[in-house]
């Protein structure tokens, strides 16, 4: 399989390449030169099969033999042997047809695990395979960082380096990412907000001698190998729920639009899923984009669910490319005007393509709780704020024939605040994934700055800026 850029002007890459790469040298994402389309009878054959069996079957077909499956299918399973639930992902009844898939069980609590767990492992693979090294930087507007330094902590070919916006990840986000006691994992918080983190990630990328220094990459949701894991849950809830026999549909609490996207990507290899929702807090781009036509930022505003309070929603970029009929040119223009002026028209055939498979809702705060309480009236059920945010959204798209999967991406202990307030109670971690009182936070705290966060990096990583004598 050939992955290639969806601005058209960066090489075609193998698998392994597209892997270690993340972002596309023309500033673009790396997709699959063509989509793996599985019959009805090859899905029918997935049911019942354990998680590793399903997501080995489902990654073959992306990594087109330049791994051989019995490495590949021992990194999947000691990827999900962290996990607490021996469905990995399970599902979870709510109402006659409403379920919950929980994406929570690995050691952060989030969702983000399920990808980062095979991501370290593969990557660490190709390194160790070719002799080479990395450093993968980040931005994180909570869950990513922890969940990247869990998983690449173990790793001896990468150092990882994540910047979060200060004060604006939950105290237990923040402890994730910086009580590991990790050598090759370092937290960077960032006086700003999580669009600036994202932006000095962008620049240290446009900026050749740095990246060249430090080997740099890149695990953030732009990473394929993420949107190719999180494909795999999309057919395991689907299965349990008769497809391919009948359709399924999905609400997801979207930030970068890689979970969502992932569900495309499922549709596209014939998984019948009927909806894909798009479901957003008060920071609604995607959701404006979807009823009028126009995606243009605003100022990104704090809400209590901080993994959504983003604007810039990288992977849209990939939804682009396919609704342009795969049109480089088209999703250059797009994101030059988004350059430009923070805003662009979807062309009409774009916008059409676009709500074939899509719909779009958003909650606002106060919403948000009172979803969080419902759902803990009516179902005696705990959610965190983002999986409220998606389950109120999914209420008003539902249709009774169909079933809908609301995505569960964190746990409720990992935003405490929030369900306290809604339901006056503190969910507490499930055992063995609580963080000591004691343990001892190490961090960076830094200025809004790319020269001196850059200056950070490469004195932890001992290497010597020859920019700045
Ligand atoms: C990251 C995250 C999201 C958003 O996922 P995207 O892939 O960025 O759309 C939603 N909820 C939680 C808890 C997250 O950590």
């Amino acid at each position: 399989m050939k992955y290639v850029s969806t601005r058209g002007h960066a090489p075609e890459l193998s698998f392994k390449d597209a892997l270690l790469v993340g972002l596309a040298s023309d500033g673009g994402l790396y997709v699959p030169s063509q989509w793996p389309v599985f019959t009805q009878e090859e899905i029918a054959q997935l049911r019942g099969k354990p998680y590793v069996d399903v997501a080995l079957q489902i990654f073959e077909p992306f990594v087109g033999g330049e791994i051989d499956s019995d490495a590949l299918r021992s990194m999947i399973t000691d990827a999900y042997s962290t996990f607490r639930h021996p469905a990995v992902t399970p599902l979870v009844q709510t109402g006659p047809n409403d379920w919950l898939l929980e994406l929570f069980h690995g050691p952060t609590l989030a969702f983000k695990d399920v990808a980062m767990q095979v991501l370290a492992r593969l990557m660490d693979y190709v390194l160790e395979e070719r002799g080479e090294q990395l450093t993968i930087v980040g931005a994180t507007s909570g869950d990513t960082g922890g969940a990247a330094m869990s998983a690449f902590q173990a790793c001896k070919e990468i150092q990882t380096f994540f910047m979060f916006p200060d004060g604006r990840v939950s105290d237990f986000q923040r402890r994730q990412m910086t009580t590991l006691g990790a050598e090759n994992c370092h937290a960077i918080a960032i006086d700003g907000n999580f669009d600036d983190c994202q932006s000095m990630v962008k620049a240290m990328f446009a900026d050749d001698q740095f990246c060249e220094t430090v080997q740099l990459s890149a695990v953030n949701s732009i990473n394929w190998g993420r949107v190719m894991a999180q494909v795999v849950y999309y057919f395991t809830s689907a299965l349990a729920l008769g497809a391919p026999a009948s359709k399924v549909s999905f609400t997801v609490p979207t930030g970068n639009f890689g979970d969502i996207y992932a569900g495309f990507v499922a549709k596209k290899m014939g998984l019948p899923i009927d909806q894909l929702v798009i479901a957003t807090n008060e920071n609604d781009i995607l959701e404006r984009t979807l009823r009028t036509g126009q995606h243009s930022l605003k100022k990104v505003v704090a809400t209590i669910t901080p993994s959504m309070d983003i604007q810039i929603s990288s992977n849209f970029e990939r939804l682009l490319f396919e609704a342009s009929d795969r049109e480089p040119a088209i999703v250059r223009g797009l994101m030059d005007s988004l350059k430009q002026s923070s805003s662009y028209d979807l062309p009409a055939s774009v916008a059409e393509a676009i709500s074939e498979d899509f719909e779009a809702g958003r909650a606002t705060q106060t919403e948000t709780l009172a979803e969080i309480l419902r759902l803990y009236t009516d179902a005696g059920y705990i959610s965190d704020p983002h999986t409220a945010v998606a389950t109120f959204v999914a209420k008003q798209n539902a249709n009774s024939d169909v079933p809908m999967v609301t995505l569960s991406t964190a746990h409720p202990a990992k935003f405490p605040d929030a369900v306290q307030s809604a339901i006056g109670l503190v969910p507490a971690p499930p055992a063995g994934r609580e963080i000591a009182e004691d343990a001892r936070e190490e961090l960076i705290r830094m200025e809004n700055d790319i020269g001196a966060v850059k200056a950070a990096i490469l004195t932890k990583l001992n290497v010597v800026s020859t920019r700045d004598g």
